[in-house]
């Protein structure tokens, strides 16, 4: 099957099939998404305006059998940061656009009335159809319908009641081969696709098949690179417990933010850990191992029952889990997992809305600890659109505005995920420089500042953090453009063969000779792309800071500050 760009406009209601231009050939993922958004999204324009397009873009590999090969990046300027915006996430949408011949799709313009949409892609086209039942309902119940009313296993996006409504946390769903959820959270994109009158996106590749230029050399490549991700350990601990195995390990390390960023140890943190959630699992029986894509070797997902050995929940995030958890100080790992189950089906990222939460608690909304109040504000407010559930649904810094806070962890008004950057300083580097707001996966230097891997920089000291952050934001980069998960960095990190055999699936698929510093020549590309988009949106080496407090509140149990000036953070783009 041809790659090809899908192109729909919603102003018209019209869609065309083009042919892929020559500079787009070589881009997938978010090298493809942030090169669409540069190109042809006016850096100024309002994001949820009509000048705004929301991309969709399969990674170079999605659709094959590469391992853990199905992230799909989604782009467009956020709503949240006003930045350039790339968000990727799991599910089956990825591997079946790929399959249906998609490269990208992209969607523009707005529609002047009140009617709300869907979109139908097949091989042939995409179909325009006025949407009625499911406006006003949450994900789930879309992913139920369209179960019963489309044939098939059709791959599926959509948005909940926050995307509808445009709120600054809304988040993208995609459905999972188990008719779960997973999110491309970041960055309000729900909101865009909102703006579009767009509530889901139904995807069948027909009997579509992506082609391989070197099927041998593609399998071989394949087993060597699975086998690399199988065998290390950190994969292994990842699919025994899932990402939730750091709650006690940041917690040791003395930065897991707790009680609204005032201190880095959080006194519940067996409570909420990933030991105590793997007992429940098997004690309720639930599922330990799950994937969120065909052809994931690691399986850090998870079925998370309630006490009746009802489902809950599915991928259950160490972020999502600390940042409800110690940040909102709730211990009831069940309360946590009913505001997971509520946010996917609002369509909140739970990263953005549970820091959200725990401004609000710190303004006196509720107390701290409060884990069904949670819910309650939750279902009763943020899903109906209340002042309150607007003002949460718009995000950390929304509610720090609203209550005039000073404590609010934002950079470009994107919450700070779960690692304090005072304890952990090249994350802080991160969160600081990424083009993207505080976003830990854009360069993740947990792996080597606390998990050794790919060697050892003290979280403590200043000493390597720019340059380990500058490494990892352009390999993240380049990762991301492939359509691999994340997780795939440990192995790539500290085994030999990894990332040769990464290289040569790709090599391999399109009948290229790419070399390691042709990828890292990618990397760098897409960070440039994207922040001489910012630049052109009125962004400056000023909005690449962490808030005040960092730089003047001793943070608990090490009593250390963020302490980099704007003159060495600034280094971070000397390449
Ligand atoms: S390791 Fe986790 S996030 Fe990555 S593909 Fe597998 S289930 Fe999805």
């Amino acid at each position: 099957m041809a790659d090809k760009i899908y192109r729909v406009n919603m102003t018209d209601l019209t869609s065309t099939i083009e042919e892929v231009p020559a500079a787009w050939a070589g881009h997938g993922g978010r090298g493809l998404t942030s090169t669409i958004v540069a190109a042809e999204v006016e850096p100024t324009c309002h994001p949820l305006g009509p000048k705004n397009k929301l991309v969709f873009a399969p990674g170079l590999l999605s659709g094959t059998v590469a391992a853990n090969s199905g992230r799909l990046s989604i782009g467009a300027k956020s709503p949240l940061t006003g930045t350039i915006k790339e968000s990727n996430a799991g599910g089956t949408a990825s591997q079946l656009l790929a399959r249906a011949g998609c490269k990208a799709l992209i969607i523009e313009g707005q529609p002047k009335g009140d009617t709300w949409y869907s979109l139908a892609l097949t091989p042939d086209g995409v179909t325009i159809n006025e949407e009625k039942e499911l406006i006003g309902q949450g994900n789930f119940r879309v992913v139920e319908t369209l179960a019963k009313r489309l044939e098939g296993k059709p791959g599926i996006i959509t948005i909940g009641q926050a995307g509808e409504m445009r709120m600054g946390s809304a988040n993208i769903s995609i459905k999972d081969p188990d008719g779960g959820l997973r999110s491309s959270g970041r960055g309000g994109l729900g909101a865009v696709m909102g703006a579009k009158k767009i509530k889901f996106i139904a995807i069948d590749p027909k009997d579509g098949k992506v082609a391989i230029a070197n099927p041998e050399k593609f399998k071989e490549a394949n087993r060597t690179f699975a086998k690399a991700l199988v065998d290390h350990p950190v994969s292994q601990a990842l699919g025994q417990y899932g990402t939730n195995v750091l709650v006690n390990i940041i917690n040791e390390a003395g930065g897991l933010p707790t009680r609204n960023f005032s201190t880095g140890q959080f006194a519940g943190h067996e409570s909420i850990s990933g030991e105590t959630m793997h007992d429940t699992i098997l004690q309720r029986g639930g599922k330990i191992k799950h994937n969120c894509h065909p052809g994931c070797v690691i399986q850090c997902s998870q079925v998370f029952n309630d006490a009746k050995g009802e489902k809950l929940t599915s991928g259950f995030e160490y972020e999502s889990i600390w940042a409800m958890g110690a940040d909102c100080c709730v211990e009831n790992l069940d309360h946590i997992a009913e505001a997971d189950k509520l946010m996917d089906d609002i369509g909140l990222d739970t990263i953005e809305t549970s820091v959200a939460m725990g401004v609000a608690m710190e303004a006196g909304v509720l107390p701290f600890g409060d884990g069904a109040g949670v819910c309650r504000i939750l279902k009763e407010e943020v899903a109906k659109g209340t002042g309150l559930g607007r003002i949460i649904g718009n995000g950390a810094g929304s509610v720090g505005r609203a209550y005039g806070i000073t404590r609010v962890p934002v950079v470009k008004n994107q919450a700070i995920p779960a690692y304090d950057p005072r304890a952990i300083k090249g994350i802080g580097i991160t969160y600081a420089t990424s083009t993207q707001g505080a976003d830990h996966t854009m360069g993740y230097t947990i792996a080597t500042n606390i998990l050794n891997v790919g060697g050892k920089v003290d979280p403590l000291t200043k000493e390597g953090q720019v340059e380990l952050s500058r490494n990892l934001q352009i390999a993240t980069a380049a990762i991301d453009s492939t359509g691999m998960c994340l997780f795939i960095a440990f192995a790539a990190l500290d085994d030999a063969k990894c990332l040769p055999a990464l290289i040569d699936l790709i090599n391999a698929r399109f009948n290229l000779s790419l070399t390691g510093d042709d990828v890292v020549n990618l990397g760098k590309y897409i960070l440039r792309t994207e922040r001489a988009f910012n630049t052109a949106a009125g962004f400056t080496s000023a909005d690449d800071r962490l808030p005040e407090f960092f730089y003047t509140e001793p943070l608990p149990p090490h009593n250390v500050v963020f302490d980099f000036s704007g003159k060495e953070i600034d280094t971070f783009w000397n390449f």
